[in-house]
């Protein structure tokens, strides 16, 4: 019990950091919405997840499946809402649809094609004997697509090439089970943050000229939080700074 309460403290206090940290970000630009804060908890215990979901966050967010759903179903907490943040094989679409609100790393057709599928046999799952009624939000899963900002990247590192982020777009809209909510990236590694992620809400105002529903904006670690929040992000994903230090795999 004391271990548990000493954690606590520990992420009630880098929680409050973070936030202390978006706020200064946001004051710095001049910013009035804040973004949503989603806590990474990767590679962390299910008691963490739980701990800060009694500290009152929301949104958490994971890169494996596997781990992913053996959390969501331990942890059982109807009002988190779990992102899954990772490169996905299509092979895995029907699990994680079975446990999250939304997909940030949608990078090719054919994983739009799969999450479509998975969604839609979910919402038949889920919503059987009213498949003649209209969809409702919570049957539609949030898909961002997510973009390769690092020119040189070796391939099969996630993220479409900017010039696919449309069509990537216009097939998520089309899909009647997913909803584009907007585009997200990583930092390239060794690049300036700052410019990436301008060149993100560049690509972002393109996708909202043809879908104005599609204004989310998912970027921002960790170590870049602050460049992410003055680029416009409305999603922070932060792991290491609200859980502390990961193996250094991953
Ligand atoms: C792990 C991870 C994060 C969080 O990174 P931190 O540096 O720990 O804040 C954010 N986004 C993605 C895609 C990740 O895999």
């Amino acid at each position: 019990m004391a271990e548990g309460s000493q954690r606590r403290g520990e992420l009630e206090a880098n929680l409050r950091r973070v936030n202390e940290r978006i706020d200064a970000a946001m004051a710095a630009c001049g910013r009035t919405g804040r973004p949503s804060l989603i806590v990474v908890t990767k590679f962390f215990p299910a008691s963490d997840v739980r701990l800060l979901a009694e500290l009152g966050v929301r949104d958490v967010g994971e890169n494996r499946d596997q781990e992913a759903s053996e959390k969501a179903s331990s942890v059982g907490d109807r009002s988190l809402r779990w992102h899954f943040i990772g490169q996905l094989q299509s092979n895995k679409a029907r699990s994680v649809v079975s446990y999250a609100h939304s997909v940030h790393s949608v990078d090719r057709m054919g994983l739009v094609d799969a999450l479509q599928k998975a969604a839609q046999r979910e919402a038949e799952r889920g919503g059987a004997g009213e498949a003649s009624e209209e969809l409702r939000p919570r049957e539609l899963l949030d898909c961002f697509v997510q973009v390769n900002l690092d020119p040189n990247a070796a391939p099969g590192r996630g993220g479409a090439r900017p010039e696919e982020v449309q069509d990537l777009a216009a097939a998520i809209d089309a899909a009647p089970h997913l909803r584009i909510a907007g585009v997200m990236a990583v930092a390239p590694l060794g690049g300036v943050a700052r410019e990436a992620f301008g060149r993100l809400a560049d690509i972002s105002a393109e996708v909202k000229a043809r879908f104005p529903d599609a204004a989310a904006i998912s970027a921002g670690m960790s170590g870049d939080l602050e460049e992410a929040v003055a680029a416009g992000a409305t999603h922070l994903r932060i792991g290491s700074d609200v859980l502390g230090a990961r193996p250094p795999v991953g």
